[in-house]
């Protein structure tokens, strides 16, 4: 008798993946963005939400934070997990749960700390069936108990202040080439 097994499969994609893809196809990062959007205008889109630059600050600042146990913060896609680990060298988080996310929440943020203290007590792979037998659980209280920087709950305050500054930098940014351009803009104009 053959009995059906139902495999769920995740799949992490490297860093450099995304970048490697926008650099072959659209030649530059700026190039791909503008293509994206204009392709989302042509197809009657009212509101174009460029999210991967959401999902690299949060990376990048939980990166920042070091209280990882040396685990690299990694973006995945899965369908049935927010998120994973391979027990050592990565924590993956869903795309499509980060993106359901309310950063300014604290509610969002503690599920998205909490979330990644579950995966830490975990130091096997998780990317398919899992126990949680009362070593995880063991472990779980252990890393939330830390009196240190190394249990990532003594990091919630930092995330929030820093995403903030960040995204206020990115608006900075964003603002300044809007005017850049309008002022080329006019000088071309001027001087046609
Ligand atoms: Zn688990």
């Amino acid at each position: 008798m053959t009995v059906a097994v139902k495999e769920t499969r995740k799949l992490v994609a490297h860093e450099k993946l995304l970048i490697d893809v926008i650099k072959r196809q659209a030649g530059t990062l700026k190039k791909a963005i503008l293509e994206g959007t204009m392709n989302s205008v042509e197809a009657g889109a009212t509101e174009i939400d460029i999210n991967f630059l959401a999902e690299k600050r949060i990376v990048d600042v939980l990166s920042y934070l070091g209280c990882w146990d040396g685990r690299k913060i990694r973006i995945g896609v899965s369908d049935v997990a927010a998120a994973w680990t391979d027990g050592s060298s990565f924590i993956a988080l869903d795309r499509s749960w980060l993106k359901s996310f309310t950063l300014t929440s604290v509610g969002s943020v503690l599920g998205l700390f909490t979330t990644l203290c579950h995966e830490m007590a975990h130091d096997t792979d998780t990317a398919g069936t899992h126990n949680h037998g009362p070593e995880f659980y063991e472990k779980y209280y252990e890393i939330t108990k830390k009196g240190s920087w190394q249990n990532p709950l003594h990091h919630v305050y930092k995330f929030s202040e820093k995403m903030d500054k960040e995204r206020i930098e990115t608006k900075r940014i964003q603002e300044e080439t809007k005017e850049k351009d309008l002022q080329e803009s006019l000088v071309a104009a001027s001087s046609s």
